[in-house]
């Protein structure tokens, strides 16, 4: 099909993963993630975060955030999460299923983003034992909304968790593009400010499949292993999954992919914000774009054959992915620019 814009993940795998599987793929190797493969992607995460980190690799994004915050988790536990928190939204149940019973504790009118004030007034509303203990926050970088959480607002809800008494984990499922925006360190984004746990997506990222989960605090990843296995998540044949993380990393793709998508979202924001009738719904500063426009013009678009989400208040999402093309991007504008001119 023709370059659609509705999500990252209809993009393909880039060129740096898809040359490490097919190396990783040259003859016999251990299995269950005892290769050489599982063990240079793990190392090569350790060199990004410049620290000692545990690394597990999982197929998807629903299992690292579900069974990264069931291990931060008793079944009897809270986690504070935003309302838009793709764990809240997108999961079906999957964090609540694996930690046998967590309640997610939404913010009220907290969009994509948690803020300190609204971590404290949840997790200092109830402290009687009729109500799921708050054990643990989690933030989404880059939200659902497009949006990047600064270094310095990370610090400000990793205090306020150590204030509380609260672990901090990361959906990172778009960690790359966060990356790629703010121009900091994955470290710096993360253990050093504060961050326990994150899950790093691939998918998103150019890879066929998989996702990191990275325990900062070590202890936490106690029996993680087992966790993976039960939830059925341990990849007998881990090299293929391990392999396309090599090609990412040390190649330098995660952070050449993000930036191209990041710039894609600016270069089509710019644009659309120009035309009569559109409003460009969130700060656009990772690979996202959310455009406001009437029903029936979405629906004309639609007609013109574009696939898009309207799941986050009724705007149109596109997503700018490793492969992005200028030309494509350049049909939808002029799609959405005719549109316009239609007499409704
Ligand atoms: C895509 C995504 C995930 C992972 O989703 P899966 O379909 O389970 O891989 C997690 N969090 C966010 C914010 C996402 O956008």
């Amino acid at each position: 099909m023709d370059q659609q814009f509705a999500s990252d993940n209809y993009a393909g795998i880039c060129p740096e993963a898809l040359r490490a599987m097919e190396q990783a793929n040259g003859g016999h190797a251990p299995a269950y993630g005892d290769d050489a493969w599982t063990q240079r992607a793990a190392d090569a995460f350790r060199t990004l975060f410049g620290t000692a980190c545990e690394v597990f690799f999982v197929f998807n994004g629903t299992a690292a955030n579900s069974l990264a915050l069931a291990s931060l988790c008793q079944s009897y536990h809270s986690v504070i999460c935003a309302e838009a928190a793709h764990v809240e939204t997108d999961e079906c149940g999957a964090p609540e299923f694996f930690s046998n019973g967590l309640k997610l504790l939404v913010a009220p009118g907290s969009g994509g983003k948690l803020t300190p004030e609204a971590i404290r007034r949840l997790a200092t509303a109830r402290g009687d034992i009729h109500y799921p203990k708050p054990r643990a926050v989690t933030i989404t970088q880059p939200t659902e909304t497009g949006e990047v959480y600064t270094l310095a607002e990370i610090r400000a809800i990793a205090a306020e968790c150590r204030a509380l008494g609260l672990r901090l984990h990361m959906d990172g499922a778009r960690f790359a593009n966060a990356c790629a925006s703010l121009g900091c360190s994955p470290g710096e984004m993360t253990w050093q400010a504060g961050v326990d746990v994150l899950c790093f997506g691939g998918t998103k990222n150019g890879m066929a499949v998989g996702e990191a989960v990275i325990f900062f605090t070590t202890p936490l990843a106690e029996d993680f292993d087992y966790r993976c296995k039960q939830a059925g998540q341990l990849a007998s044949k881990m090299r293929f999954l391990a392999a396309p993380w090599v090609g990412m990393l040390e190649s330098g793709a995660w952070l050449r992919n993000a930036a191209h998508g990041n710039r894609c979202a600016r270069d089509f924001a710019a644009a659309a914000a120009r035309l009569p009738g559109v409003e460009i719904m969130f700060p656009v500063q990772a690979n996202a774009v959310f455009l406001k426009m009437p029903e029936e013009r979405l629906e004309a678009l639609r007609g013109k054959g574009w696939r898009f989400y309207t799941f986050i208040g009724g705007g149109a999402r596109f997503m700018f992915a490793w492969d992005s093309r200028e030309e494509r991007i350049e049909h939808l504008l002029s799609d959405i620019a005719q549109e316009g001119l239609r007499p409704s």
